[in-house]
Parts: structure tokens; sequence; C-alpha cells
């Protein structure tokens, strides 16, 4: 067996790089920046109005209960046609342009409108530049928006929107191909034969993809035979950036994926890792697009999933943090294992206490086909070689995704 890092960093060297693809701001929701964007453009571009009211002088307004005369209105996109002479106001909302002569915006709630709207009472005192949106105040011209490394968030696709961008440069979208393996396994919803199971993996595997934030390909369900699962490892490799399979990489004698990637493989490596679940795992290049070999019990695989595909495909992606994230949790049960040279992940549901931080409780039966734990687990928990930990000590849980 080798450590879960030895295989992670064997991984890692060999996974490349997306190339870089100019997307549409509207594709580009994930990726990660691939060269600095700067803004050419200020934003607010215009010295406006942060309020419903009045463009006044200040200098007019120096105590509470002035008048002026209303001299127009300007609503927000429409055209400035008032300057603002001594005396006079000008009605604006929201997002205006502030009209020449103007250095305030009193808000109208504090205002009284007379005459029929022809004059205002301004009820309260004003400071020169008051309820002023300053032209560049959130972006000037020339200021980078977007670093390369950036992972483009909800808020990064607003901001390059608001300076005009439409096409940023990214590293390409990872594609990934899932196919599953197995003469025992159902994928159409018929009745059960004896022997027969239902194909869970190709699904879970899939959405996990989706929400790791790759493109995920659908390449089915393939018997055991060799010479099928050679050509949509082959058609696959065509299509995809990197390949899972879940099934077939042990030691059986139907294991038939090991035994085409053997042969069409290059650089394969088969590992046992010091983990449990998720002990085998392969990797390798077919047509020289990586495949991730997982294993093929439902929990091992997206175990192995978890732990050695997504920070792969995450770096593929151009992410330098590639790791879920780790909390510092308490045990609110103990957690008994017995030494067996493995890091067991133990499937958790994470709560929060106000006084003890994080509480972790086991999710449930923890075989590596049990399934029911994992759904409802909100992370797993690091038990180290040894015999575990007690009611009330420290466990470092990894968080996984909702
Ligand atoms: P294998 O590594 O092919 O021997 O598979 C190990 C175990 O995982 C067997 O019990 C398989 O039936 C099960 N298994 C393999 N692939 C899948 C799958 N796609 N969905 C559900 N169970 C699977
Ligand atoms: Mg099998």
């Amino acid at each position: 067996m080798i450590p879960l890092t030895e295989a992670q960093d064997h991984v890692l060297a060999r996974m490349p790089t997306q190339p870089v693809v100019e997307v549409p701001l509207g594709e580009a929701f994930g990726l990660v920046v691939a060269v600095d964007v700067a803004s050419d453009e200020s934003v607010p571009g215009y010295d406006n109005t942060a309020v419903d009211g009045y463009a006044v002088r200040s200098s007019d307004v120096t105590a509470p209960g002035v008048e002026l005369d209303v001299v127009g209105t300007i609503a927000a996109g429409s055209p400035v046609d008032h300057p603002v002479g001594a005396g006079e106001a000008v009605r604006v909302m929201t997002g205006a342009a502030i009209p020449p002569g103007a250095d305030a915006v009193v808000m109208v709630e504090r205002t009284a409108r007379l005459d029929d709207g022809r004059r205002v009472r301004i009820e309260a005192g004003v400071e020169p530049g008051a309820a002023i949106r300053r032209v560049g105040e959130d972006v000037t011209a020339g200021d980078i928006v977007a670093a390369a490394g950036t992972v483009l968030g909800v808020g990064h696709i607003g901001l390059l929107a608001s300076v005009g961008v439409r096409e940023v440069a990214v590293r390409r979208r990872v594609v990934v191909g899932v196919v599953s393996t197995g003469d025992e396994l159902v994928d159409d919803g018929s009745p059960l034969r004896p022997g027969q199971v239902r194909d869970s993996n190709r699904p879970a595997l899939l959405a996990l993809c989706r929400s790791s934030g790759f493109e995920a390909v659908d390449l089915g369900l393939v018997r055991d035979d060799a010479d099928r699962i050679e050509a949509v490892l082959r058609s696959g490799a065509q299509r995809c950036d990197a390949l899972l399979t879940s099934g077939g990489v042990s030691m059986g004698d139907h294991d038939l994926v090991k035994a085409v990637l053997a042969r069409i493989g290059a650089d394969m490596r088969w590992m046992q890792i010091a983990i449990r679940p998720a002990k085998p795992f392969a990797f390798g290049l077919v047509e020289s697009t990586p495949v991730f070999g997982l294993p093929g019990n439902t929990v091992s695989s997206l175990v192995s999933f978890e732990l050695l595909a997504r920070p792969a495909l995450l770096h593929a992606a151009g992410r330098t943090s590639i790791h879920r994230r780790r909390i510092r949790a308490v045990a609110a049960e103990p957690f008994r294992r017995t030494a067996d040279g493995k890091t067991h992940f133990v499937r958790v549901r994470v709560d929060q206490d106000r006084d003890l931080g994080f509480l972790a409780r086991s999710a449930g039966r923890q075989g590596s086909h049990q399934m029911t734990a994992l759904a409802a687990a909100d992370g797993l928990a690091v038990l180290h070689d040894g015999d575990g930990v007690d009611v009330g000590g420290a466990l470092e849980v990894v968080l996984l995704d909702g």
C-alpha cells in the first residue's frame, strides 16, 4: 500500500492544464481567468445620484427650510438639460447624472413639494457631495478587475459585465467522460433479476463532476467485454479531457477494465492506497487522455473521486486551491477503529454548537457499499491509523458539497 499523498502527487504530476480559450462572459462562471483583465472604463462612468431627490447647490441650503425653484427633472438614463443655478434645484431619480452647478443631492424624504412641483422646500441642511456617487468610485479605467488565476464567481461576472467585458480568456472547462462497467449492472429501471444491481456510480459521478464545475459526458454502461470497453475508452478519449471508469480495477477474474487499460493505456499505474474506503485505484493515459480507474463499490468510487480525481481535475482547470475545506470538529460520539495501516474516511454529519463549535457524529453504516450514510453526510472525518478517537476528541473533517 502507498500513502494517499503519494497517489495524489503521482496523478497531479501527470495532469496537464487546460488550454486557454476566449469564452463569452455568460459561459465563464466557475472558470479560471488565464490573463489579467484590465478595465477600459471607470465605474460609475459619471457622477450620479444615490437617491431619489433634488440636486442642489449646497451653498444655497445652509439651514433647514430653504425654498428653491425646481427647473427640471432628470431620470436615470435621460440627458441633463438643466444646469442648477443659484436658488434652483433639479428633481433627480436614483442613477441620474448630476447636473452642472449642483454639488449635492437631498433625498426626497427630506423635502416638501410646493406649488404643484414648481418649487421645493428643503427640510434639512446638506453637505457638499451628499448622496453623490463619484465617477470611478468602484473601478478606475486601467484597474485589474480579474487577475489571472481568479475563479470567476458571481461577483466577478457582475463586475466584468459592469465594465463592458464581453469575452474573457480562461482555461477551457474540463470535459469529463464517465463510464460504468459490469455485467451485473442495470440502468433501465427494469426489475432486478438475481445477481443484478443498479448502476448508481455513473449518475452520482456525473453529478459530482457537474457540481465541481466540469462538463460531464455520460459514456454509458458497458458490459464486461474487452472490445466494447476498449471502444468506449478510445472514443471517450477523443471527446473528453479526462475519463472516469468505475469497477473492474481490482483483483477479480472479470476486472476487464484493468486488462484493457493494461493493453491500450500508457504510463498505467495500479495502486493500492492506504485508505478505507477506496483502496484500489488506477491512473494512466489512453490516447494521451488521463484515465482514472475508480473502484466499483459505490461509496469507494465517490470517495476515490473526492480524494484523487477531483483535485487533479481542478488542477487541470487552472485552480491553485484544489482540495476541499477541512475543519476541526469535536467527536460527539466515540469513533472506534482498529489499526490496519490505513487512514479511514468516515462519513459524518457536522452540526454547529454555540459553545463547542463543530460537532461530528457518524452519518450511518460505514460499509463501502452503503450509500445511505454518504447521502446523509456533510463530510468525511479523517481517522488516522490507530484505535480511533474518544468522545470529545479532535477530528479533522473534509467538508463535502451540499
Ligand atoms: P468490481 O470492482 O467491478 O468488482 O466492483 C466492485 C463492486 O462494486 C461490485 O459489488 C459491483 O457490483 C459494484 N459496482 C461496480 N460498478 C458499479 C456501479 N456503476 N454502480 C453500482 N455498483 C457498482
Ligand atoms: Mg465489475
